[in-house]
């Protein structure tokens, strides 16, 4: 069935690498494999790029760049060519959602939120091209001071695989309405729905060059962007460790770099919370998209007082829970994304239960099939500094950790490396603004856990990343101010 429906619907996927405003083979004829992780089974050979490639794509963009029919477009016809890209991928969306769900496993309900969303950020952005004005300052003397906000140049956007086209869509659509040109270098698990995306930008008409896509491997397509002396800025989303060198490699030509990378979420259950809404909060916050969310809620703060009824909740739920062809839409749960993804969340399960953390639930491959498919799993009594309290699983593992009171644990959430996202639950409206000032994330929920919008700021704190995407913040991340001075003696 996959194969069929891949068939209708992922048809840009052999057609090679997008540049200036074509497909073509790549230069060295490199092919890869993508599979789908339900079944394991093979979906396309994709082309791959390599470092010529690169070369090809950063000219072609700085080119587009240069070129009036970019770089002079109004603003409005900017806004306009933006909103018709959305119109698009919303014309496609069960196509783009069932692509989606066949490369990275996700369940078909989640796959359609995801390019909901997209069409959303699309829109948002869209808006902004007529809207992004300088300022005129008032500076001592008879002079006249402005300023401009004007595009960087080149932006680069590396991406993950576990929201493929709309983590990719958080960049490209700030990155095109500020009027940079973009090359795209998908996650080696998930070029499909990005390379629809091309053909998508090719059939509204967004001139050649202003949008490229590169699938290949992050050592060396990524790596040759980072480095690239007319590359202008990389846009990253990813895991702290490649978030850092990329970092340490983008100082040699001093580029600038924004990074969204992991998380360690800490979820705080109050005794006064509505037990009920926080469980189903806690259940949906680690297994959302299996745990493979960036702001996965993996720390599981929870009073000492009411942790065996909330736990118990959860527990129900997650048991709940089986594997299921994920096109069908009452399919909740997902495999992970590969091989490799299984073997590790697999190997953070057998540290936790060796720490000495208490398996209530899960903990084990699901046998029977060829996907990597992981039971749902809960630890009860972890304690903060074991490794499943500290380390990103990226994967369907809760580690509950018990407390008696606020001041106890806001030290227990701060204590981490990471600071992307935090929720709190409970009733008592100053404790929940007091504790949501004290959290050193990104973004703080109360009474809620997930929500995102592209109208509201992204963005982490400490070894989370550094500039925010989303909101008006992210066009302080694709433009840079000219401040222009005018003598009128
Ligand atoms: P990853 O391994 O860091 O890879 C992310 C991207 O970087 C991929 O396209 C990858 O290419 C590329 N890459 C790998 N090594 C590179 C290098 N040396 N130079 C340049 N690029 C390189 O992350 P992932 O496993 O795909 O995604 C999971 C991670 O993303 C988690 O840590 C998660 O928390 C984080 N994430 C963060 C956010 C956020 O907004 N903060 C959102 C989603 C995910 P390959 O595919 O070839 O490896
Ligand atoms: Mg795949």
């Amino acid at each position: 069935m996959a194969s069929t429906e891949a068939a209708a619907s992922g048809r840009a996927a052999g057609e090679g690498l997008f540049i200036g405003g074509a497909w073509v083979p790549p230069a060295d004829g490199g092919r890869f494999t993508t599979v789908n992780p339900a079944s394991g089974e093979k979906l396309f050979d994709v082309a791959e790029a390599g470092v010529a490639d690169v070369d090809r794509a950063v000219a072609a963009a700085r080119e587009a760049f240069e070129n009036p029919k970019w770089s002079r477009m109004d603003a409005a016809d900017r806004g306009t060519l933006l909103w018709r890209v959305a119109d698009a991928i919303e014309a496609r969306a069960g196509e783009l959602a069932r692509l989606e769900t066949m490369d990275n496993g996700k369940p078909i309900r989640e796959a359609q939120i995801d390019i909901a969303m997209t069409v959303d950020t699309f829109r948002y952005f869209a808006g902004w091209c007529t809207k992004m004005g300088g300022d005129t300052i008032p500076v001592r003397g008879n002079v006249l001071n402005y300023t401009l906000r004007e595009p960087l140049g080149v932006v680069a956007c590396i991406v993950p695989w576990n929201f493929p086209l709309l983590m990719a869509c958080y960049k490209i659509a700030p990155a095109l309405a500020c009027g940079n040109t973009v090359i795209v270098k998908p996650a080696e698990q998930t070029p499909l729905t990005i390379l629809e995306l091309a053909a998508i930008m090719q059939q509204v008409g967004v001139p050649a060059g202003v949008f490229n896509v590169l699938p290949g491997k992050g050592s060396v397509v990524g790596m040759a962007l980072v480095r690239h002396p007319d590359v202008d800025k990389i846009a990253f989303t990813g895991s702290t460790e490649v978030g850092k060198t990329i970092m340490r490699e983008a100082a040699e030509t001093l580029k600038k770099v924004s990074l969204e990378l992991g998380g360690k979420s800490p979820n705080i259950v109050l005794a006064d919370a509505d037990l009920d809404a926080a469980a189903r909060g806690a259940f949906s916050a680690i297994f959302y998209n299996n745990g493979q969310c960036c702001t996965a809620g993996s720390r599981l703060l929870i009073a000492d007082s009411v942790r065996e009824e909330v736990l118990a909740k959860v527990v129900d739920r997650a048991k709940k829970m089986t594997p299921g062809d994920p096109l069908d839409p009452k399919t909740r749960m997902s495999p992970v994304i590969s091989k490799a993804q299984l073997d590790s969340v697999l190997g953070y399960i057998e540290k936790g239960k060796a720490e000495g953390a208490s398996l209530l639930t899960g903990g084990a491959r699901v046998e029977g099939n060829n996907g990597f498919w992981i039971q749902p799993t809960v630890f009860d009594q972890v304690g903060i500094d074991y490794t499943i309290a500290q380390e990103e699983i990226f994967g369907p593992v809760l580690a509950a950790i018990p407390f008696t009171d606020e001041e106890e644990v806001i030290a227990l959430a701060n204590k981490s490396i990471y600071g992307l996202a935090a929720a709190v639950w409970t009733n008592d409206v100053k404790k929940a603004h007091r504790i949501a000032r004290s959290l050193q994330a990104g973004t703080v929920w109360i009474n809620t856990y997930h929500p995102l919008d592209p109208a509201s700021p992204f963005g982490g704190y400490k070894q989370s990343g550094h500039g925010t995407d989303l909101g008006r913040h992210a066009l302080d991340l694709y433009t840079q101010v000219k401040s222009v001075w005018v003598d009128l003696n």
